[in-house]
């Protein structure tokens, strides 16, 4: 396989991958909501007629007529002459049918404050917040910053500007003022909605002050007329009495009498900045009639949702598409019961997501394998103290599941018996497009393994054309699908050239992957990550994957840097489990090269390995390979404004400059 065709090679089958299975439980497949495997291929005969009907799974205030407008690729329009409320559909309907009194949801913050809200609370406190948008002039087609911490009043907020037809654009909390302001410039948003703070790690991370400085930059003007403020946090915050409100005095005059009105099924939903892993942050536009199904209906589905029964959790921040998609949308389309938690999972300490399982009987869980990871290397002695009898399935999102740490997964958190849906897809997909149905497929510890019924994808070369099965290549998504994003905001020639350029009007994902002799997805990494030895195209995914799968190692990233003699060398950056004591720090270099060139072969031998106590992270907790390849290669360290902890980078860069 050469370099011209795309290809990534995959050597590493993670010892047994494809024979280590778990089929579904007979107990479990009894009662899972997708039994029957013909619903793939009946979706794969006609993907426009199972979207429509899963699209009847909402509340239409006038029916569609037409499915999908691909006429004009890559610009897709889904049920566009219908009309719905979106916010509606999560909220006055579920009440209409009678189950006003279910909890919505369960709010627990990082001090031990608790809050339950009905849907029938919920909906009024939604119908309130829209009285008092409107009031603050906040209509169709407008944008609203959202800027909060993880409590109800963001939610409230998302819905109400979602009733009113606007668009929200939520930033992480965690964004400094420049990236805040960068943001609202792009949408030009007219409201900014926060708190004055939020609770993270035991103290007050104040919110209030980053919107004053980000609105005082660049002379001060800018497109916002009002902020309005949450009391949340109770820190001093400034106030200037011509733009900010306090959203508890303002709310007292609303009540809650607000008729939802119909909007196109295409009517902007929100805007939502990509977490940055590769490059420049860009504004995601999603819609709202195919979203609203998709992720309606993936949430179902992957999760095998039982609404009056299940109690759903995903940790995910409001702030990433998870939270979007899988948090607010998804959950409350359906009627689900479910946990926000406020804060971080290791406050007081790491039994803190442990006891909220027990607490409220959680019965879905959804995370990242970053905090599987993290999990792992502070053992398993602690979520053993805890009844986590109540979990039935078990989500990953956010990067390839190693199988290590979905063995562990699966058995300290899963009882051995819960299924684990690996979920892949992206900002830009909206909604999962690759994950496992549980009652249905044998789990593959490390591969995504199915697109959605309904979803179409490939793996292919720099040509276009398919690789064969067992070989690495290029993921695409072959047909439109109902939640894709719509263009960049402001930027449709960027959005084109991004995902289109490249194979027509197939999408490009930007990751690497292959597809093994059944047809299932392992994904590789990302493209721009993908490193060329020797000729040799690498994925990052499966050397990290080896990496971890040495007892000695918590946590793992790898990139191709500068050669002289292969063009690029492997470069690892490895963290050591807190506890092991079998390694010692002169002997974990050479061991680790031992043990990746005996699990994959001599060509992925690191050139070097740097053991470190922490890896650059963007906030969603990704790791930020380019700016390893920067420290490899010796260069000044690119772009760190989408870290986490910036002061990581700077420790990087020095211990490798003092090894050149
Ligand atoms: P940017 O696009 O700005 O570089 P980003 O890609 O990190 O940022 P997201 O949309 O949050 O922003 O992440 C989507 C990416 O996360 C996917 O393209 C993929 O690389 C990775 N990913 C998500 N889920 C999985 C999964 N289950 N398995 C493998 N990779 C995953
Ligand atoms: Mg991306």
């Amino acid at each position: 396989m050469s370099d011209q065709t795309g290809s990534i090679e995959s050597h590493h089958l993670p010892k047994g991958a494809t024979a280590e299975t778990y089929a579904p439980s007979p107990e479990f497949r009894e009662q899972a909501n997708v039994t029957d495997p013909s619903v793939y291929w009946k979706a794969a005969q006609d993907p426009e007629g199972y979207w429509a009907e899963q699209a009847q799974n909402l509340q239409w205030t006038k029916p569609f007529s037409e499915v999908l407008d691909w006429t004009n690729p890559p610009f897709a329009k889904w049920f566009q002459d219908g009309e719905l409320n979106v916010a509606s559909n999560c909220l006055d309907r579920h009440v209409a049918a009678g189950n006003g009194d279910r909890v919505a949801l369960h709010f627990e913050g990082e001090p031990g404050d608790t809050r339950t809200l009905t849907y029938a609370e919920l909906t009024h406190e939604v119908k309130r917040a829209a009285n008092m948008l409107t009031s603050l002039g906040v209509a169709e087609g407008d944008r609203v910053a959202i800027y909060m911490p993880m409590i109800p009043e963001t939610v409230i907020a998302m819905l109400a500007v979602a009733r009113l037809g606007a668009a929200h654009s939520v930033v992480f909390g965690g964004f400094s003022a420049e990236s805040l302001r960068a943001r609202i410039d792009d949408a030009e948003a007219r409201l900014v909605i926060t708190a004055d703070g939020g609770w993270r790690k035991g103290r007050v991370s104040a919110l209030k002050p980053t919107v004053d400085d980000a609105l005082a930059l660049n002379g001060g003007g800018s497109t916002v007329s009002r902020v309005l403020v949450v009391e949340r946090a109770g820190n001093d915050v400034a106030f200037d009495e011509d733009r900010d409100l306090w959203w508890h005095r303002e709310i007292t005059a609303f009540d809650g009498e607000h008729e939802a009105q119909g909007f196109p099924a295409e009517n902007p939903l929100f805007i939502l900045y990509t977490s940055g892993t590769t490059g420049k942050p860009k504004g995601i536009l999603h819609t709202s009639g195919g979203y609203l199904t998709q992720v309606s209906t993936t949430h179902r589905d992957v999760f095998d949702l039982k609404p009056d029964t299940d109690v759903y959790w995903c940790t995910a921040d409001i702030g990433w598409i998870t939270g979007h998609s899988y948090v607010v949308y998804g959950p409350l389309a359906n009627g689900a019961t479910q946990v926000i938690y406020e804060g971080t999972p290791e406050t007081p300490d790491w039994g803190r997501w442990w006891s909220i399982i027990q607490k409220y009987g959680v019965t879905i869980f959804y995370t990242a394998p970053t905090a599987i990871r993290a999990c792992m290397k502070v053992g398993r002695q602690v979520p053993e103290q805890y009844d986590l009898s109540s979990i039935r399935v078990l989500g990953s999102v956010g990067e390839p599941i190693n199988p290590e740490a979905w063995r562990w997964y699966r058995e300290v958190i899963g009882a051995g018996t819960a299924p684990i849906v690996d979920t892949w897809w992206q900002t830009e997909t909206g909604a999962i497009m690759i994950s496992p149905l549980p009652g249905l497929t044998p789990l593959k510890p490390g591969s995504a393994q199915v697109p959605q019924p309904g979803i179409s994808v490939t793996v292919v070369g720099e040509d276009g054309a398919p690789v064969e099965n067992g070989q690495g290549g290029l993921l695409v998504v072959q047909r439109p699908w109902p939640s894709m994003v719509r263009t960049i905001w402001g930027d449709d020639q960027r959005f084109i050239d991004t995902y289109w350029a490249k194979f027509g009007d197939r999408y490009f994902a930007g990751d690497g992957a292959r597809l093994d002799e059944d047809g299932d997805v392992w994904l590789l990494g990302r493209v721009d990550d993908v490193m060329n030895v020797s000729g040799h195209r690498l994925s990052t995914a499966e050397i990290e994957s080896a990496l971890v799968e040495h007892h000695a190692v918590a946590e793992s990233a790898v990139v191709g840097a500068d050669d002289e003699t292969t063009g690029q060398a492997v470069v690892a950056f490895v963290i050591l489990k807190s506890q092991q004591s079998i390694l010692s720090l002169d002997d974990a270099e050479p061991e680790l090269k031992k043990h990746v060139a005996a699990q994959i072969g001599a060509i992925a031998r690191p050139r070097q390995i740097f053991i470190v106590s922490e890896l650059p992270k963007t906030r969603s907790g990704k790791i930020m390979r380019r700016l390893l390849k920067d420290a490899a290669e010796g260069r000044e360290v690119g772009d760190t404004t989408t870290l986490a902890d910036t002061s990581v980078m700077q420790t990087i860069s020095d211990r490798v400059r003092s090894e050149r």
